[in-house]
């Protein structure tokens, strides 16, 4: 009952990239960073056990973005001239790699991190990759001229990607698409779709993590421009219902998402947000529990994990730590509170 998990990324340590970034630059090269990449994987690892955490993660250790980690592998993909785009609706602007070609995969994406941490780790293992839809919204196309058309070429990666990750031993595959909460109707009308086309085949859980973005200030200032109840979850909320997709990942505790729109979700794994990741207040074992409790009225016990609201990766590595435990520490009390 309540197992718990993070949304995916983790801070990285400073002497692997800089800090407090969204894009950070590396600190080495060549071989001493992947070295230091599987490093810091095997740290974060730890900490999560340490922790508590039910389901782990690599916390995202060996990519510089969570979209563009992805890219990185993508042949027809011009990474050398980036231009600067407007991304979500522009809510803020970032340089961003050209898609100019037909995409095909180089060869495996996230292969060394995924068995490194399989290896060491005997926790449950979630790994991450972007959604089909958030990728089209973080690239700029030259060559499919159409938005649907490149989001499914690209859903044809993932699928292949994801499908080896299941053969790395990763027990949870995670798509992210915080792009859902931006254009809803897209969203249910192709976007789940796509989304589906990614998750093909998975014999292990699949979920997606649907999010109004890293605690960064662009979007906290987009969320204050979306009024005292955030009902964009409604609108896609029953095509994922209604989908093969098994887990949805959302934003709950500090968000004015109206709790009972997790009843949209019916027959499906709820992963509530219960810790602030835009805030570094280190939320309390009883607050985790009462935002647990708040979800019970909406999700049964048997389909409701604790989670983090959205990945930490631009957070204070101190903080990150403690958000950690008191997750953990939260489920636990609610557990007792709501046996
Ligand atoms: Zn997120």
């Amino acid at each position: 009952m309540f197992a718990t998990t993070i949304a995916g990324s983790l801070p990285k340590p400073g002497w692997l990239a800089e800090t407090h970034k969204l894009w950070p630059r590396w600190k080495a090269e060549g071989e001493a960073l992947q070295e230091a990449k599987a490093d810091a994987t095997l740290l974060w690892l730890k900490a999560q056990e340490d922790a508590g955490l039910d389901i782990v993660t690599d916390g995202e250790q060996s990519r510089q973005h969570f979209v563009h980690g992805f890219l990185e592998q993508v042949e027809g993909i011009d990474f050398a001239h980036k231009v600067e785009m407007g991304i979500r609706n522009d809510r803020y602007k970032a340089m961003v790699p050209q898609v100019v070609g037909p995409l095909r995969l180089k060869g495996r994406v996230h292969a060394a991190e995924a068995r490194l941490a399989r290896a060491h780790t005997k926790k449950k293992l979630k790994f991450t990759l972007p959604g089909p839809m958030t990728i089209v919204d973080t690239v700029a196309d030259r060559f499919y001229g159409d938005r649907v058309k490149m989001a499914f070429a690209f859903a044809e990666l993932l699928n292949q990607e994801a499908l080896a990750l299941q053969a790395d031993g990763v027990d949870v595959i995670q798509f992210d698409e915080p792009a859902f909460n931006v254009y809803m109707r897209d969203a249910a009308d192709w976007g789940v779709q796509a989304l589906e086309r990614a998750a093909r085949d998975l014999a292990c859980t699949t979920a997606v993590h649907i999010c109004y973005g890293y605690g960064i200030q662009a979007n906290n200032d987009w969320k204050k421009t979306l009024g005292e109840e955030w009902r964009q979850y409604a609108q896609v909320f029953p095509a994922l219902a209604a989908s093969s997709i098994d887990q949805v990942s959302l934003e709950c505790f500090h968000s004015h998402v109206p709790a009972d729109l997790m009843a949209l979700l019916k027959g499906k794994d709820v992963l509530v947000g219960v810790i602030d990741v835009a805030s570094d207040e280190v939320e309390t074992p009883e607050q985790v529990a009462e935002t647990i409790g708040r979800a019970l009225q909406f999700v049964p016990r048997e389909h409701l994990l604790a989670c983090t609201n959205c990945g930490m990766a631009p957070m204070d590595r101190e903080i990150a730590m403690k958000k950690l435990e008191a997750l953990a520490k939260g489920a636990e009390l609610a557990r007792r509170k709501f046996a």
